[in-house]
């Protein structure tokens, strides 16, 4: 199973200094006052591992995630978060499965989008979503539950609540491939 490592942050949200989350193995918990940027974090998690909706991370359009200024600091125009797994039992998709250790990083600059590199090399949004959604990590899977998802998951349409099972059962990568390839 990929293992998450380090989260870094710099210019994402409240981060508008360089920060790192040490992610050790067991449980890991993050404590601070209301305010402090605790959900930021979990936010900077989903946004790296390929969010696309500007909702669930809270804003109006993406880039709402770049730091926008303070009393006593200036807005800043890019926004940058990496995450380093551990790939040590080779369970990443082929394309980066060479590698001990990947650095998956994402970042934005103001109204140009955002990039994502594994390990330096540019690669797709895409690549990265199923290099997570193989994980049964990614940003929308089961492992990530937000406030109010438990009461979604009861209250979820049978259809939707298969697509829960099926990203908790680990099968999500498949399908998307399946349907990327029937759409070519
Ligand atoms: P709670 O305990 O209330 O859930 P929290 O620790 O989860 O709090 P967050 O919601 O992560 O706190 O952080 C909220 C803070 O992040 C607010 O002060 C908000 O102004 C700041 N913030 C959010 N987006 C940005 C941004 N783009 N630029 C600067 N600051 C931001
Ligand atoms: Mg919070």
């Amino acid at each position: 199973m990929i293992q998450f490592k380090k989260l870094r942050l710099t210019g994402f949200k409240s981060f508008v200094d360089h920060s790192e989350l040490l992610i050790n193995t067991g449980l890991t918990g993050v404590v601070g006052p209301n305010g402090c940027g605790k959900s930021n974090l979990v936010e900077a998690l989903r946004w790296v591992m390929g969010e696309t909706s500007a909702k669930q991370m809270r804003g109006g359009e993406m880039d709402d995630v770049i730091f926008a200024g303070s009393d006593k600091r200036p807005a800043r125009n890019v926004a940058e978060v990496g995450i380093l797994l551990d790939n040590s039992d080779r369970t990443a998709p082929a394309l980066f499965n060479d590698n001990v250790e990947l650095q998956v990083t994402r970042r934005i600059e103001r109204q140009k989008g955002s990039l994502y590199k594994v390990n330096g090399q540019d690669v797709r949004a895409r690549d990265v979503q199923l290099l997570f959604a193989d994980a049964a990590t990614g940003a929308r899977s089961t492992a990530m539950v937000s406030q109010g998802k438990i009461g979604a998951i009861i209250s979820a349409k049978p259809q939707a609540r298969r697509t829960i099972l099926e990203e908790a059962a680990g099968i999500t990568g498949l399908h998307s491939r399946r349907h990327e390839a029937e759409l070519r």
